[in-house]
């Protein structure tokens, strides 16, 4: 494969460089702005006056305000991460969000005054037609508003948040980059860091493997006490922080943040929980393929026989262009702009952080997509998927900036959509059966980890808030029973996790950062697969749905947006028929595996 032509973006149409002179003034004059925000408006929205036009007014302000915040810490964060070995980088990131948080002070009465505008005069200023397309924000806006505490309280909590939760979870996060794991390899003891000793559990060799699941588990062992301690701490905050703003349930507040009825994600957990047997039927095959009787933690990534090919970037590009082509021509129009235009960083650079992402950053400006091409069927994927979450940004344009992202468990559609078609047309263009079994394995297992396993870490939280609200401070070992417990459960008798496995909670950011996130993923990902089953059903005449459900962007609730494709979230199979599009593929594999002598 030819490296040279993988592409890098192009940032200056944010600004000209790192100590663009612009950075500063922009931030000046948002700053400004925010406090001329304040002046203006506070006291004026939650009384009796209060006018349709004035509300109007204050919300394309605010609106004009954030998108002015948005473009310096954009251009900060996107140049920081093609070179974080870059002093200079690191400086203007910091220095945005600092700007960000003086920026925050100026707003906080905003939505606490949306709040508290009384239901009469609600009611009153919303039949005037100017704020038809503000009714889902401010709607959202004051369903939350009713869990808010006073202005001063809220500030209190605003201006102690980076020495109460964030802390700890910051904490949390330095410390695990820090711990340093050790490792023989070759008679020679290595010291390794966290995501170095972490890919050698994708290694063929198995003894290598385990010795990497060994020293990942001694060098949590050092972490336990204080890890522990940052897990305990923000499981008590929460509690306390849910009783004062009157969240009955630990999930409440995520739930509602997320614009989902509690109900409805206990239903898709059940249906996970119920479906694990294909988890433990996928693993029996694996060990078959493997040749492993008794498959350990440290054997659920490990490579299958088989040989992937070099995909180079313009091939890369040329299969996503075709596969979203096959779909709609729009669809891939719309991905050519990113490469046309160089909205795309794929080089691999030394400095440059891992994993891949896209950016969104106002209607009115376009997205950028990051991510390190290094020429595997895998990465062909994660094309596809930034490209899925660009074009969703792009055709979400059309909302006003309050309305422009999706909310979380709807943010991954496009994304997940753009991988499945694919996903497809790389699996038609394989003529090798051995290599067709190792990208439907490779799928088989991305799934898992998105489905099967965020829904497991998502009952493990569900227990520890409950537990350490029943059982007071918990320690390392009623935590890691827990975790062993649930993680566990999916793989049945298929895999044993083992008792070294027990502690690997300890360095899950996920929980620690935002609790109750990971259910989106399981959310997302189910969604579409019952959209791409409908769309096979219906060919062409799904197109123009699954269009106006991408240019709704965040406008409506997942329900709402999912409700107009004619599916009903809170039926159990709908969910079921995610499920039953996953247990297809393990059939598939074990079918392909048959046909190879694989097995
Ligand atoms: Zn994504």
């Amino acid at each position: 494969m030819t490296t040279e032509a993988l592409p890098t973006w192009d940032l200056t149409d944010l600004y000209a460089a790192v100590d663009d002179p612009k950075i500063d003034s922009d931030m000046d004059a948002s700053r400004q702005q925010a406090s001329a925000f304040e002046s203006r408006y506070k006291g004026t929205i939650a009384c009796d006056e209060l006018t349709a036009a004035h509300l109007l007014q204050a919300l394309e302000a605010y609106e004009a305000l954030l998108a002015d915040e948005y473009r310096p810490q954009s251009f900060a964060q996107l140049h920081y991460s093609t070179d974080t070995a870059d002093a200079a980088r690191g400086a203007l990131l910091q220095k945005t969000r600092e700007f960000g948080s003086s920026v925050a002070t100026h707003l906080v009465f905003f939505d606490l005054e949306i709040g508290q505008i009384s239901p009469a005069v609600y009611d009153g200023v919303m039949a005037d037609q100017c704020l038809a397309p503000y009714r889902h924000y401010l709607d959202h806006e004051r369903e939350m508003a009713a869990h808010n505490l006073t202005e001063s309280e809220e500030r209190i909590l605003v201006e102690t948040s980076n020495s109460r939760g964030h802390a700890f979870a910051r904490l949390a996060t330095e410390v695990n980059s820090r711990t340093r794991f050790t490792i023989e390899i070759d008679g020679q003891a290595q010291e390794k860091n966290q995501s170095e000793i972490l890919v050698l559990l994708y290694d063929a060799d198995r003894d290598l493997r385990r010795k990497a699941a060994t020293s990942v588990s001694a060098g949590l062992q050092a972490n336990r006490h204080v890890c522990t301690y940052i897990y305990n701490t923000l499981l008590h905050e929460k509690h306390v922080l849910d009783r004062l703003r009157s969240y009955s349930q630990p999930e409440d507040s995520r739930h509602l943040a997320n614009e989902l009825n509690g109900a409805i994600v206990d239903t898709v957990s059940d249906v996970c929980a119920a479906n694990y047997d294909v988890v433990a039927r996928y693993y029996r095959l694996k060990g078959r393929i493997l040749g492993i009787g008794d498959l350990f933690h440290y054997d659920r990534y490990a490579p299958l026989r088989g040989q992937e090919s070099a995909i180079d970037f313009p091939q890369a590009r040329q299969i996503v262009v075709d596969a979203f082509g096959a779909f709609h021509p729009e669809l891939a129009a719309t991905a050519e702009r990113f490469f046309v235009n160089q909205w795309i960083d794929a080089a691999v650079g030394a400095g440059k952080r891992g994993g891949a992402y896209c950016a969104a950053i106002t209607p009115d400006h376009h997205p950028y997509v990051f991510m390190n091409y290094i020429g595997k069927p895998r990465d062909v994927m994660t094309l596809a998927h930034e490209l899925g979450h660009g074009i969703h940004d792009v055709l979400a344009a059309d909302n006003h900036l309050l309305d422009y992202h999706p909310v979380l468990p709807m943010a991954e559609t496009a994304s997940t959509f753009s991988e499945m078609l694919v996903f497809d047309r790389l699996l038609g263009e394989l003529t090798d059966d051995g290599e067709k079994l190792a990208l439907v394995c490779n799928k088989v297992e991305d799934t898992f980890a998105t489905v099967f396993r965020q829904v497991s870490m998502y009952r493990f939280e569900q227990q520890a808030h409950r537990a350490r609200r029943d059982e007071g401070e918990l320690t390392t070992e009623r935590l890691s029973e827990l975790w062993q417990q649930n993680m566990q459960a999916m793989f049945g008798d298929s895999l044993k996790l083992g008792d070294e496995h027990a502690d690997w909670w300890l360095y899950i950011p996920h929980i620690v950062d935002v609790p109750f996130y990971v259910y989106a993923y399981a959310f997302g990902e189910l969604l579409v697969m019952a959209l791409y089953a409908r769309y096979q059903q219906e060919g062409d005449g799904f197109v123009d749905r699954y269009f106006k459900l991408l240019s709704a962007g965040g406008s409506r609730s997942p329900a709402e947006l999912v409700g107009e494709l004619g599916f009903d979230i809170a039926d159990h199979a709908f969910w079921q028929g995610g499920c039953d599009l996953i247990a297809e593929r393990v059939v598939q594999a074990e079918a392909l595996a048959a046909s190879t002598g694989a097995v």
